[in-house]
């Protein structure tokens, strides 16, 4: 395999540290050409010295002064700010973006490298669920291709390979049910946001942690399952498996069912998003068969966790309504983490914001910037 210059969008947070230890596994194999941050100057330095990073971002214009001085004396180049991102990310220089960053905020520079023709490893799904329609027709336009980093997604995509060109019937979708799981509705409704964030099987960070508490994550992941492999939203199907051993399925017409396994570990989406098609060592756990014992299944309750079927009826009604759903979502889990909403708060936001914004069947770019502004401000006017 030729050496690929790897930019990574968001370096500090939980998928950009965990991309960056494959690539400290694999120094003969990649190199770091960007990274960025929103606010973490601290480990960005660190980051830029350890793997010698051309290029640094922050985000966040108002740390640039820090990061600038912090660097002085090293070969990394420093930038401030969102745009310098996205021209930086479509440079020459560098053959595989890995999409990282948190929420909507992830878009931009999404479709900035996939215009300039950029191999993208997408784990922002935000990306996809606002505006998948775009994306995926921009990452066609520009034949730039969009590996998918979210472990579901990565199985779905893994067990295709073996689909040889035949019809897929059925996705099954494979979720750990989150640390609610059997938290009866009453608990939930009083769940705190440390409750929330005591993830049982996945290490995240708190935006996804939150999401998968409530499953509205799930509901995300059909969306963008939905977008990134062509299949009708009723045609994927969302499964409780507390294990986290299978990460998702795929069924055909004659009903097998192909699966793909493995430790719960996002090291492995990841290399193999960076390697791909060729699988690489990356430090995780291996399956023991013989200790692993049962897996179990059960059907989600929608009745406990009602963020997964506004996301199908996202989904469903199309246009920016999906994007509205993630605007107001954002501001809700914020909102929670903050203290200031209960738990089912989340969710009747989001379905007051999905009835109240204005409706665009078709949404250009544009509109899909438009709709996240006015979702989010009909979900702060309901804090
Ligand atoms: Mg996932």
């Amino acid at each position: 395999m030729k050496k690929r210059r790897i930019a990574i969008l968001g370096s500090t947070g939980s998928i950009g540290t965990q991309t960056l230890d494959v690539v400290r596994r694999h120094p003969d194999l990649f190199e770091v050409e960007l990274i960025s941050a929103l606010n973490n100057t601290g480990l960005l330095e660190a980051q830029a010295r350890e793997f010698d990073v051309n290029n640094v971002v922050i985000c966040n214009e108002g740390k640039y002064p820090e990061l600038r001085d912090a660097l002085k004396d090293s070969d990394s180049k420093v930038f401030a700010g969102v745009e310098s991102l996205c021209s930086l990310a479509a440079a020459a220089d560098v053959d595989i973006v890995v999409g990282a960053m948190v929420g909507f905020s992830g878009l931009k520079p999404t479709l900035a490298a996939l215009e300039a023709g950029k191999i993208v490893a997408l784990a922002n799904k935000e990306t996809l669920v606002a505006a998948g329609a775009i994306v995926t027709a921009v990452s066609i336009k520009h034949d730039a291709p969009l590996l998918p980093v979210d472990s579901e997604h990565s199985a779905i995509f893994q067990c295709l390979m073996g689909a040889a060109g035949n019809k897929v019937e059925k996705l099954h979708l494979t979720a750990s049910g989150g640390p609610f799981r059997n938290w009866s509705k009453e608990q939930i409704a009083q769940a705190t946001a440390a409750d929330a964030l005591k993830h049982p099987n996945w290490d995240m960070g708190a935006k996804v942690t939150l999401d998968s508490a409530s499953m509205m994550n799930k509901g995300f992941e059909l969306i963008e399952a939905h977008w990134l492999f062509g299949i009708a939203p009723d045609k994927i199907n969302v499964v409780v498996h507390p294990e986290s051993v299978i990460h998702s399925m795929v069924e055909f017409e004659d009903g097998a069912v192909i699966a793909q396994m493995g430790m719960p570990d996002m090291r492995q989406p990841i290399s193999f998003a960076l390697g791909f098609p060729q699988r690489l060592s990356c430090g995780n756990r291996k399956i023991d068969f013989s200790t692993l014992g049962s897996l179990h299944f059960e059907a989600p309750d929608i009745n406990r966790f009602p963020c997964l079927e506004l996301a199908r009826e996202a989904i469903n009604r199309g246009g920016n309504i999906p994007c509205a759903l993630n605007a107001a979502n954002e501001v809700a889990v914020a909102a929670f983490l903050k203290g200031i909403t209960g738990f089912y708060d989340t969710p009747k936001i989001c379905e007051a914001v999905m009835s109240g914004v204005s409706f665009a069947a078709n949404p250009s770019a544009d509109d899909i910037f438009a709709t996240n502004e006015e979702a989010a401000a009909l979900a702060r006017e309901m804090l």
